[in-house]
C-alpha cells in the first residue's frame, strides 16, 4: 500500500438509530493517515454530519447506495445528489445484498457508478465472488467482468474498489490475508491492463468478516490499502481498533 491512500470504511447496512448514531460519532477518534468513512442508513446521514461538525473530526461519510437516475419517479429510491447534500463524499455501490436481494446487475452497478461521478461522489465499487463460483474456479473470470463493466466509460483513477468474497461477508468465514493479497494483486493487474498508472493509485480494500483481531494482517499485505468492514462496524471500540492499524 505504500504511497496510496488508506482507507477504513463502516457500512453500518439496516442497523443503529439516531441515538446510536449520535453517540458513536461523539465516541469516535479520527486519525492521521486514514480516511475514515461511515456509511449509516440514509436518513441517519444529516444527523451524522451535523454530529461530526460540531465534533470537529476529520471523519467522512458515505452512502450505502443511490439510484442510477438524476431525479424522477422512483419511489423509495435515493438521490445521489441529495446524499451529496446531506455531507456524503462518498458512497457504496454494488454491495453483494444489492446484489443478492435487489437485483442489482452489472450494468445498473455501471449506471449507478457514473451517476456517483456525475454528482461528486467517489464511488466505493464492491466486488466478489460467490462461494458457488469459487468452488468452480470462476473467481478471476467474475472478477475481470464485474472491474471491466464497473469501469465502462469512466477514469478508473476516480474509483476505489473493495474486494468482498460474498461467502465472507457476515459469515466470520473471512479471506486468509494471503489469499485475500493475491487477489487484491489480481484485480490491480486487471486495472493495470485498462490503466498502468492509475493501477499503482487505486485504493483497493479488502471486506468480509474484518475484526479487531484480524485486521491487523490485511494492513501488512501490500495490495490491500484498507477495509470494508460491516458487523465490527457498529461496535465503537472494535472499530476504533481497526483504524488504528491502517
Ligand atoms: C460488508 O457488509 O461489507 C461486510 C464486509 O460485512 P462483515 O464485515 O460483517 O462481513
Amino acid at each position: 500500500s505504500i504511497g496510496r491512500k488508506k482507507y477504513v470504511i463502516a457500512n453500518w447496512k439496516m442497523n443503529q438509530n439516531l441515538q446510536e448514531t449520535l453517540s458513536f460519532f461523539q465516541k469516535i477518534q479520527d486519525e492521521d493517515g486514514v480516511e475514515v468513512v461511515i456509511c449509516p442508513p440514509a436518513p441517519l446521514l444529516l444527523p451524522a454530519h451535523t454530529q461530526i461538525m460540531q465534533e470537529g473530526k476529520k471523519l467522512s461519510l458515505g452512502a450505502q447506495n443511490v439510484h442510477q437516475e438524476e431525479k424522477g419517479a422512483y419511489t423509495g429510491e435515493i438521490a445521489a445528489n441529495l446524499v451529496k447534500e446531506f455531507g456524503c463524499q462518498y458512497t457504496l455501490i454494488g454491495h453483494s445484498e444489492r446484489r443478492q436481494y435487489f437485483q442489482e446487475d452489472d450494468q445498473t452497478i455501471s449506471l449507478k457508478v457514473k451517476r456517483a461521478l456525475q454528482e461528486g461522489l467517489t464511488p466505493v465499487v464492491c466486488i466478489g465472488e460467490t462461494l458457488e463460483q469459487k468452488h468452480q474456479a470462476q473467481t478471476e473470470k467474475v472478477l475481470t467482468s464485474q472491474i471491466l463493466l464497473a469501469l465502462e466509460g469512466v477514469n478508473p483513477a476516480d474509483v476505489i474498489f473493495a474486494y468482498e468474497p460474498v461467502w465472507a461477508i457476515g459469515t466470520g468465514e473471512s479471506a486468509s490475508p494471503e489469499e485475500a493479497q493475491k487477489m487484491h494483486h489480481y484485480i490491480r493487474a486487471v486495472l493495470s491492463h485498462i490503466d498502468k498508472k492509475s493501477a499503482e493509485q487505486i485504493a483497493i480494500l479488502y471486506g468480509g468478516s474484518v475484526n479487531e483481531t484480524n485486521a491487523k494482517e490485511y494492513a501488512l499485505m501490500p495490495d490491500i490499502d484498507g477495509v470494508l468492514v460491516g458487523g465490527a462496524s457498529l461496535k465503537v471500540d472494535a472499530f476504533q481498533k481497526i483504524i488504528t492499524v491502517f
